[in-house]
């Protein structure tokens, strides 16, 4: 199939036809059209690689209202390197969506120059959990509006104990956003979170 099929709309087509992209990856392929077509929760197991950034950020980025400048999607991911990437690639998937803002929040780094970022408006956080954790606390970032939050590499951020965080987050967020959770692996622990934070999910394995 092509990213056409999927259902993705001409702004995102024109950013993957910049991006050299031809055709869908399988966890693309997969997830796109769950996504796009149903208000789902997800469980995917991919590896990193794969094309999972492309497979949760097209479909983030085609249902946020981007005229608003509210915070609907926040992405966690384990480490500042990975939280910076997925921001990249979502600037870069989002270059024609018009008034888009993603902001990267990660520890390492001034939270005054990140709290300001997100004041201007962020439709879309990336995020790593302790300095979002901090940041929510302090009140210099609002996600009780959020409408899709993906955890990105589930299994890497409860092997570096994010659990507390990870919930404590989501427990600032509606009841009935939906949640996608990528993982390259399912162990107890990752399972435990599908089952206490997600409802019915759809699940794809790549
Ligand atoms: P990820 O697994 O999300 O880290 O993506 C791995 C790399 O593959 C990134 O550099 C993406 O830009 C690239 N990529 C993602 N989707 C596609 C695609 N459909 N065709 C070619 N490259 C892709």
């Amino acid at each position: 199939s092509t990213f056409q099929d999927l259902g993705l709309n001409d702004d995102l087509l024109q950013a993957i036809t910049d991006l050299g992209f031809t055709k869908p990856s399988e966890v693309q392929e997969k997830a796109i059209p769950i996504l796009l077509d149903s208000e789902t929760d997800l469980v995917a197991l991919a590896q990193t690689g794969t094309g999972k950034t492309a497979a949760f950020g097209f479909p983030m980025l085609q249902k946020i209202d981007i005229d608003s400048r509210t915070t609907q999607g926040l992405i966690l991911s384990p480490t500042r390197e990975l939280c910076l990437q997925i921001t990249n690639e979502m600037k870069q998937y989002g270059k024609y969506c018009k008034g888009l803002n993603v902001v990267a929040i990660y520890g390492g780094s001034s939270i005054t120059d990140q709290a300001r970022e997100v004041k201007r408006g962020a439709q879309i956080i990336v995020a790593t959990p302790g300095r979002m954790k901090d940041m929510i606390s302090r009140r210099l970032v609002d996600i009780s509006k959020i409408q899709y939050s993906v955890l990105d590499e589930a299994d890497e951020m409860l092997n570096m104990g994010f659990k507390e965080d990870i919930t404590d987050i989501l427990s600032h967020t509606p009841d009935d956003k939906n949640t996608w959770l990528f993982s390259a692996t399912m162990p107890r622990e990752v399972a435990a979170i599908a089952k206490n934070f997600m409802y019915s999910p759809e699940e794809i394995t790549v």
